[in-house]
């Protein structure tokens, strides 16, 4: 007998087909005599329905209360699925975030989770129930309702079977496992065995949405091995796991992009010290988390500072900047959303040379500007036009021999 999570993400439980589907893979796993603790997202698009209507009544909709709206989501697929499976005949119960105890910070929807108190799920896992849990939500001290970031059930799921010492934690999603590039843009991308946590943190924080970074950290800080593999089929998928000796001889191991930047330029800023902390101090205590940055240095004193921030926070920083740039004298704010970064990772960059110049020549190669650069030991990113996504992520595929056969 084994103890296993299982988290479904919101296409595998999209619709009431895909609900009874789900359902039959949960039965499956406990006739099979294992214990099992679900981990719900809402159904595909729901989140989003949610925000959205959240916006129609304001622009900037209160925090504390999108995250009792956003639970809803979660709320609902729980409900059903343990209604599924009691009529199927099943011992089941859901429960919703505060039941089973996920103590949280107070950072209202993009709180950190900071406890599991495992006892009414090791309770209810001794009295042979399948436990359904909503993901993407918690409480926090005070009892309030708080939510993880988008894509948070990925972390509730590690969480989850940290705190209740689960012998699997299986990620079920609508791929077959980690690729080497996001299989719906680049055709040619290869599933992967298995990936580093390091590598797979990497690609996460970088766009590769098929699992939340926040839940890649949790997993390397608990050694919680992740099962990524598809909900719609029975094939084995990958395994992101501590590194080994043999990782280290693929030098690139994945392409990823991300869409949800924005940047913004301040031309013609005077070229004295502490100018950088002047433009970007106030953006950071507006809350918002800058990336890349870059200055230039031009002829007579003057330079330009550019820097990215996510699209949802583009607003409020151009709103900071423009303020910061009357106080400064800068001589105009530009904002650019029409932006991509394309990233290559590997933990074999450690220990090899020439990537960086080999990826800048395959980008010259397709007449694609880089407009930005930023490296880490194990990853080159460039901001490229928006535009040249997917030519970008395929070309560079290629060019670092990961196509597939
Ligand atoms: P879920 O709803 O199951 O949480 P997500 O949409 O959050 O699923 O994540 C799965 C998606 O991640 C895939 O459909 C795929 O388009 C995207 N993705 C991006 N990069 C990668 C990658 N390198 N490997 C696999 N999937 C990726
Ligand atoms: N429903 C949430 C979202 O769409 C959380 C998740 O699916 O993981 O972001
Ligand atoms: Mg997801």
């Amino acid at each position: 007998m084994a103890l296993i999570v299982q988290k479904y993400g919101g296409t595998s439980v999209g619709d009431f087909d895909r609900i009874r589907n789900v359902a039959g893979r949960i039965a499956r796993t406990f006739d099979k005599g294992n214990q099992v603790v679900v981990i719900l997202s809402a159904m595909s698009g729901v989140t989003d329905k949610l925000i959205n209507t959240a916006e129609q009544i304001t622009e900037f909709p209160d925090k504390r209360e999108m995250d009792v709206l956003l639970s809803t989501g979660e709320q609902t697929t729980v409900a059903l699925m343990a209604m599924t499976l009691k009529s199927m005949g099943y011992k089941a119960k859901s429960l919703l975030g505060y039941q089973a105890e996920i103590l949280t910070d107070s950072q209202s929807c993009s709180a950190r989770i900071l406890d599991i108190g495992a006892t009414r799920l090791t309770e209810l896992l001794a009295e042979n129930h399948i436990v359904i849990v909503a993901g993407f939500q918690g409480c926090d001290a005070a009892g309030d309702i708080t939510t993880l970031g988008r894509g948070g059930s990925d972390t509730s799921a590690v969480a989850v079977a940290s705190g209740v010492g689960a012998d699997q934690c299986e990620i079920y999603t609508d791929v077959d496992g980690v690729y080497t590039a996001d299989p719906n843009i680049c055709k040619k991308a290869r599933k992967l065995d298995q990936i580093s946590y390091d590598e797979m943190l990497e690609m996460a924080s970088l766009g590769a949405k098929v699992l939340q970074i926040r839940s890649v950290e949790f997993a390397m800080k608990y050694n919680v091995p992740i099962h990524v593999r598809s909900s719609f089929n029975e094939e084995v998928g990958t395994m992101v796991v501590s590194e080994d000796a043999n990782m280290e001889k693929v030098i690139v191991s994945g392409v990823t992009h991300n869409k949800n930047e924005a940047r913004i330029t301040l031309k013609k800023v005077p070229d004295t010290p502490g100018i950088a902390s002047r433009i970007l101090s106030p953006v950071s205590e507006a809350g918002i988390i800058v990336d890349m940055i870059i200055q230039n240095t031009r002829s007579g004193h003057m330079t330009d500072l550019t820097f990215t921030v996510g699209k949802t926070d583009y607003k409020a920083a151009m709103d900071v900047s423009k303020k910061t740039a009357k106080e400064i004298n800068a001589e105009e704010v530009l904002g650019d959303e029409n932006i991509a970064k394309i990233s290559v990772i590997g933990v074999g960059m450690r220990s090899h040379y020439g990537v960086a110049a080999k990826m800048f020549t395959t980008l010259a190669a397709e007449n694609i500007n880089i407009l930005m650069i930023s490296t880490s030991e194990i990853r080159i990113s460039c901001v490229i036009e928006e535009k040249y996504t997917e030519l970008a992520v395929q070309s560079l595929h290629t060019a670092f021999g990961l196509d597939q056969e």
